[in-house]
């Protein structure tokens, strides 16, 4: 499977580029800029075992084929220079000048990011970051043709490699080539990209195509021979070719349920002339001789494709009655066809460098259009077009999530919008924004390349009505604002917490007492509502009044429960061992959150079952007569809350980030974080799991290091 590949010099390159670009000058920048990319590169090598500037040196080879420009040429020499070195744009800038340079970092830009997916939206939005990162159409070209000679040298990749550029390739860059009308590429890295993909179907094409490559070759070259007689009769200039199929082209055909002998543009023909009317003309003359079938015939001519692709077809019973397909089109339509949006930035149509900005543009608009498909057509008209607008006045960042996905969005968004991006459950719950690992404020202006990560707390009290102004994007601001047409409903919630809680502090009744998983259960079964929140939504409604459902709750309940024995049964499945007491439901009390380790006591609950305080609990403060004693079950090993208040003096250091890690590092998990205030000092309360006391001492002196850490408190509610 491997091929030698001679390898190319700059003397090659030069040679081919003065085929269409005479200037001295300009040819001696290449050079230099070859001389300067030779020494940055020195010592790399290729995984293929060459000196690794043979790379760049072919890629500016492979862009003379489509007579890319100076600029273009000498960015391909030095387009892994600022990735793979320790070169910086200024450097590049000063010596080669900023359009150059801009090359070289756009190209840069987009080989940072991963590409590879299984996600179909994934896909689509990747082919969107390419084209919306480039500010100019030559770097997605630029890429196209580095990752041409990358599949070119694939081989040397270990397989699972192999599969996954090929499949990257085939989903994300060859669509990408095929909108912007650069076939011959295109073709290429399909058939390259096929080979590793499915070599078993791709060598089977192979050896079929060469097993009767005489046979077609002779009938190509007779019936090629026939027609050039018959458009010569009729006084018409023209060249004319046999055209072999590529490989993935015959494969898609196949995988379409095709047979291999029924693929009959087998057999092709291209035609090319000087005018539209000879294109025509050849045409009518063609199907006068031949009979064709009337619907393999389209007019790409007076129907264009999307991406200008322009051409007849027409498909003619020949010698012996084979099929042949003829593409009929004119020169200009022939260097479109092979090399679509780089047709037009190529050397020879320079226009003025005001016009080709302008050009640019106008391509990348068009582009747009056709690259923004109906995945998204969720959008607006006028959303579509502003945003567009937005890419191409290259109005946006590209930030980055903790794991290296790349979210776009408009500049001047903020910490708000980037959350709200991800999901308005992360937007609703977030407390706090780390940028490139330091905690910045939320009206902070994300940059290029940031990396964002949004602190969530599922306690949050819901986003702030002031996010609004700090939010860039309408799509978020509106999301806010639906979270509080919602949160009229919040509000009752609210509202009929408070009148339980009332209601249960004039009749003395302790909220642990009330709030045990088993009352809320049969609340909810009698009113069929489904969580607590319901509850508190009906109350505040004024559909179920607080003193019913206590009354509800407490009035019928008289629990017995046996007396405090003597000896200690076992209760396997528990966290704590009752006294006496086998088959009982225990909650650990979430107003002091007792840890295995520390004193506990059971408080037997008129409800139902017993609920384990710490001994220095002030809920428990004036009852006794309802306790019993309860002890740890030494055996198990779950994981505990524990609620503990952190102030530190106030600085703008990523002090949170820190305190972060040193938990982590203790393995210890973090279940949410909320900064309490900002006055005087900066107070975080922070829930984490632990296995117990002794872990949690731990942590807290560990913590207690820092020297911006004042005081550490567990809560007792
Ligand atoms: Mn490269």
């Amino acid at each position: 499977m491997d091929q030698q590949i001679e390898l190319k010099t700059i003397d090659d390159l030069i040679n081919k580029v003065a085929k269409y670009n005479k200037n001295k000058k300009e040819l001696n920048k290449i050079r230099e800029a070859y001389d300067y990319a030779y020494l940055k590169h020195q010592n790399q090598y290729r995984k293929t075992g060459e000196a690794y500037i043979y790379h760049p040196l072919e890629v500016a080879y492979i862009l003379t084929s489509i007579t890319a420009d100076i600029p273009c040429l000498i960015a391909a020499l030095l387009h892994d220079v600022v990735e793979d070195t320790t070169t910086k744009k200024e450097e590049i800038a000063e010596k080669f000048g900023e359009e150059v340079a801009n090359l070289v970092v756009g190209i840069t830009k987009l080989s940072r990011i991963n590409f590879s997916t299984d996600n179909d939206y994934l896909i689509e939005y990747y082919k969107k970051i390419i084209v919306g990162m480039s500010e100019d159409v030559r770097v997605i070209i630029l890429k196209l043709v580095d990752r041409l000679h990358n599949m070119r040298t694939l081989y040397v990749l270990p397989i699972e490699k192999q599969k996954e550029k090929a499949k990257e390739t085939l989903e994300i860059l060859t669509p990408i080539a095929h909108h912007l009308g650069i076939n011959r590429i295109k073709s290429e890295l399909e058939d390259l990209s096929l080979r590793y993909l499915k070599p078993e179907v791709y060598y089977d094409i192979v050896e079929k195509l060469n097993n009767n490559k005489l046979e077609r070759d002779n009938a190509v070259n007779e019936m090629l021979n026939e027609v050039k007689a018959l458009l010569k009769e009729h006084n018409i200039k023209h060249e004319i070719k046999g055209r072999s199929k590529s490989i993935y082209g015959i494969y898609k055909k196949l995988d379409t349920g095709r047979k291999f002998n029924d693929i009959y543009d087998l057999l092709a023909l291209r035609i090319l002339v000087k005018t539209e009317q000879e294109c025509y003309l050849a045409l009518g003359i063609i199907h006068s001789k031949y009979r064709h079938l009337p619907k393999r015939f389209k007019d790409f001519i007076a129907m264009p494709k999307a991406n200008r692709y322009q051409s007849l077809h027409t498909t003619v019973f020949g010698l012996e009655g084979q099929l042949f397909e003829i593409q009929i089109r004119t020169y200009e339509m022939d260097e479109i066809a092979e090399n679509g949006i780089a047709s037009h930035w190529s050397y020879k149509e320079k226009k003025t460098v005001k016009e080709d900005n302008l050009s640019l543009t106008e391509q990348k608009l068009q582009f747009f259009k056709s690259i923004i498909d109906l995945k998204e057509d969720r959008l607006s008209t006028e959303e579509f077009v502003s945003s567009v607008k937005k890419d191409l006045l290259n109005n946006n960042i590209y930030v980055f999530t903790p794991k290296g996905d790349v979210i776009e969005l408009p500049k001047g968004s903020t910490p708000i919008d980037f959350a709200y991006r991800v999901h308005s459950k992360i937007g609703d719950s977030m407390v706090g924004a780390l940028v490139n690992n330091s905690i910045v404020s939320l009206d902070y202006e994300l940059k290029d390349d940031d990396i964002v990560k949004i602190i969530t707390n599922k306690n949050s009290q819901g986003p702030s009505k002031e996010w609004i102004n700090m939010a860039k994007l309408t799509h978020t601001k509106s999301k806010i604002k639906s979270y509080f047409s919602s949160s009229m409903k919040q509000d009752n919630i609210n509202l009929g917490k408070e009148l339980i809680e009332k209601e249960l502090r004039k009749k003395n009744i302790d909220f642990n007492l009330f709030y045990s998983d088993e009352n809320i259960d049969r609340i909810l079964q009698k009113y069929k509502l489904m969580t607590l929140n319901d509850i508190y939504l009906n109350i505040g409604n004024n559909k179920i009044g607080a003193s019913n459902i206590i009354d509800f709750v407490f009035k019928k309940e008289t629990v017995t429960l046996p007396k405090i024995g003597g000896h200690v049964i076992k209760n396997a499945d528990n966290d704590i061992i009752v006294a006496g007491i086998d088959k009982v439901k225990v909650n650990l009390a979430n107003c002091c959150n007792p840890l295995p380790g520390d004193h506990i006591i059971g408080y037997i609950t008129k409800g139902t079952g017993i609920t384990v305080h710490r001994i220095n609990c002030h809920n428990l403060n004036n009852v006794t007569d309802r306790t019993i004693a309860v002890k740890w079950n030494s055996e198990l090993t779950k994981r505990y809350l524990a609620n503990i208040i952190i102030h530190t003096s106030k600085t703008t250091n990523n002090n949170l980030f820190e305190i972060m890690q040193r938990i982590n590092f203790n393995s210890a998990s973090i279940d949410s974080v909320k900064t309490l205030s900002k006055i005087d000092e900066t107070v975080y309360e922070i829930s984490l799991l632990v296995i117990g006391k002794e872990h949690l001492n731990k942590i807290t002196n560990d913590l207690n290091r820092l020297t911006y850490i004042h005081n550490i408190e567990r809560i007792i509610r």
